[in-house]
C-alpha cells in the first residue's frame, strides 16, 4: 500500500511539490470534513483568499469558503490529477488559474450566480464537478 501511494505521489510530483509549498506558505492544517481530507488555511494570503485549490494529494482551502460542494469539486480535480499525472498542471492547472483570473478581472459587475455559472461551464471545471459527484 505504501509502495502504491509512493508511485502515485511521484506520478503527480509537480503538483505535489507545489501543494507542499503552498501548505507551508499558507500555514494550512490538515482537516477532514464530509469524508474528504484537505488542508485549511485559517488566515490565507492574498493568493488563497476565498479560494480552494487541488494540487495532487493536497486540497488547500481558505477556511472562509470550505463547504461540501467546494470540497467535492476539488476532489474531482484530484481525480483529474490521478489520471493526468505530470500533465495536470498544463491541462487543468494553468487553464483553471487563467479562468479564475479572467473572472476576477472581467466579470466584476456580474452577479455571483452568473460568475459561478460561467466558471463551472469551463470544460475542466465541469469535468471536476462531474468527477467529484456534483449533480449538474
Ligand atoms: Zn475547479
Amino acid at each position: 500500500m505504501i509502495f502504491f501511494e509512493a508511485i502515485l505521489f511521484i506520478w503527480q510530483l509537480p503538483q505535489n511539490l507545489l501543494g507542499i509549498v503552498l501548505c507551508l506558505v499558507e500555514r494550512a492544517r490538515k482537516r477532514q470534513r464530509f469524508g474528504i481530507s484537505y488542508y485549511e488555511a485559517k488566515k490565507p494570503g492574498p493568493f488563497m483568499k476565498y479560494c480552494a485549490i487541488s494540487l495532487g494529494s493536497f486540497i488547500i482551502a481558505d477556511a472562509a469558503v470550505v463547504d461540501k460542494v467546494s470540497l467535492m469539486h476539488e476532489s474531482g480535480h484530484q481525480r483529474q490529477s490521478l489520471v493526468l499525472g505530470p500533465l495536470y498542471l498544463l491541462v487543468v492547472g494553468l487553464p483553471s488559474v487563467t479562468g479564475n483570473l479572467m473572472d476576477r478581472l472581467l466579470h466584476k459587475k456580474w452577479s455571483g450566480e452568473r460568475r459561478e455559472k460561467w466558471y463551472h461551464a469551463l470544460p475542466w471545471e465541469k469535468s471536476a464537478d462531474r468527477l467529484g459527484g456534483i449533480e449538474a
